[in-house]
């Protein structure tokens, strides 16, 4: 007797798709995310990996779980505050907020008093301008790149971009400031050496410029590196007073967004600073040490930024209601996340330590937290790290939530500083069932001091 092909049981997309749950699922998903569903099931019962009987209970599965996107909230305990792969910095509990009441209709560009359409984002940008005193008036655009593309483009169209050979920044992923300024069409002037420009570098190439040239001296604060040594570098107020003189703008990209001096990252430029210091411009980013959304802030005089909003390309830079709404609250909340942890006290954090470490039998050792892409390159913030054993990293990534740790010398090191101490309860949980999982199955492991 020939036995059934089990194949032939496999259920058919339509009657999967007419089971009263999937009916019902349907109603919250596409048709091709539950199509795939499906076929997902019954391809995986085809090759035999699951039997026939359980295409359904194996879509009904699949359907529980998904959920609307697939972006995953992780705990960053890497010690690195403004973790560019872990979306940058977290956003205040004001600013998740203001974006859940954004998300639907909002007067974000109408008077709701006289019914006519008014100032898009007035407020995130009253805010800005109440956060920085020295700024006239301000632009929101949609990152700092995007500012850095549309200074470029407003104030030198095809003219020349004066800047020294110290600040030609690759700000990551291969992305370079001096390709992106060359792409708007203007003409990158360098002037100095790598490690030491001096104001009669500028003044030369100043003076060298041909007749009626329009441009602009820029200066880029390195935020992603520093150069040490026997160095020189001109401060803003020196090119200030140089730009002036000859009738140009001078635009400062201070990258990280800090609006008034940080205690904690000395070398870092202000805006408030930079403005007072006589920038014409100022450029930040939102997403990193300001602990906002991803936004790109140009601030200066009201010349400059009229002009800056003339260009056509500002509407094409134009900020998401999501980002001024959480800009906007991100401004005028108490300290946003990004601060408190730069400024997390270490006996704080050794405590915090202490608890996950004496609970899971771990040592706890001296480890430095980072700014991170935000800035403050190569600033190191004291702190303590739970030290586990390298092969912990992989499954504490996998966890749910993921646990994202830092591995140096062959540790695995759980750094609280980015933690919020209300979730330290769910790290230790993480910690506890990753080890008692590693100690159970020891070929994931390698004890130390023994050759594999
Ligand atoms: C981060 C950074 C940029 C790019 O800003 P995004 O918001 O990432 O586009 C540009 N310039 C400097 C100096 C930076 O630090």
């Amino acid at each position: 007797m020939v036995e059934e092909d089990p194949r032939r049981r496999i259920p058919g997309t339509d009657t999967v798709l007419a089971h009263p749950q999937v009916r019902e699922a349907a109603h919250r998903l596409s048709r091709p995310v539950l199509q795939r569903i499906v076929h997902q099931a019954q391809s995986r019962a085809r090759s035999g990996s699951i039997s026939p009987e359980q295409v359904l209970p194996e879509v009904l599965a699949q359907l529980e779980g998904l959920r609307p996107s697939s972006l995953r909230p992780v705990i960053n305990a890497t010690g690195v505050v403004v973790h560019t792969n872990l979306g940058r910095a977290p956003l205040s509990p004001a600013a998740r907020q203001a974006i859940v009441e954004a998300a639907g209709y909002v007067d974000v560009e109408m008077d709701l008093h006289t019914g006519r359409r008014s100032q898009r984002g007035a407020a995130a940008h009253h805010a800005l301008l109440e956060a920085c005193g020295p700024a006239e008036d301000a632009l929101i655009v949609n990152n700092g790149a995007a500012a850095l593309a549309l200074a470029a483009a407003a104030l030198v169209g095809a003219g020349s971009v004066i800047i020294s050979r110290g600040e030609l920044v690759e700000i990551g992923a291969g992305f370079r400031l001096p390709e992106l300024i060359k792409s708007t069409g203007a003409e990158l002037v360098e002037v100095g050496t790598t490690n030491r420009t001096h104001l009669q570098d500028y003044a030369s190439a100043v003076e060298a410029l041909p007749q009626g040239e329009r441009a602009c001296i820029l200066k880029v604060h390195p935020s992603n590196y520093r150069i040490a040594g026997f160095t020189s570098a001109v401060p803003t107020a020196e090119l200030a007073e140089l730009a002036q003189r000859h009738g140009l703008p001078l635009v400062v990209d201070a990258g990280s967004g800090v609006l008034e001096p940080e205690p904690v990252l000395p070398e870092e430029p202000d805006l408030s600073g930079v403005l007072s210091d006589g920038a014409d411009l100022a450029i930040a980013s939102g997403d990193k040490l300001l602990g906002g959304p991803q936004a790109g802030l140009l601030l200066g005089s009201t010349e400059t930024i009229a002009q800056l909003k003339r260009h056509p390309l500002a509407r094409a830079m134009r900020t998401d209601k999501l980002t001024l709404a959480a800009l906007e609250a991100t401004l005028t909340a108490g300290p946003a996340p990004v601060t408190t942890s730069l400024h997390a006290d270490p006996e704080d954090l050794l405590t915090r330590a202490r608890r996950i470490a004496e609970a899971v039998g771990a040592d706890v050792v001296a480890h430095d937290g980072r700014v991170g892409g935000g800035g403050g390159a190569e600033v190191p913030l004291p702190g303590w790290a739970v030290q586990l054993p390298e092969s912990a990293a992989e499954p504490l990534r996998s966890h749910l939530p993921p646990v994202v740790t830092r591995t140096s010398d062959s540790w695995c090191l759980l750094d609280l500083r980015c933690v919020p101490e209300s979730e330290d309860e769910t790290v230790l949980e993480a910690v506890r069932s990753v080890l008692q999982d590693l100690q159970a199955t020891p070929s994931g492991s390698t004890p130390l001091g023994e050759d594999v």
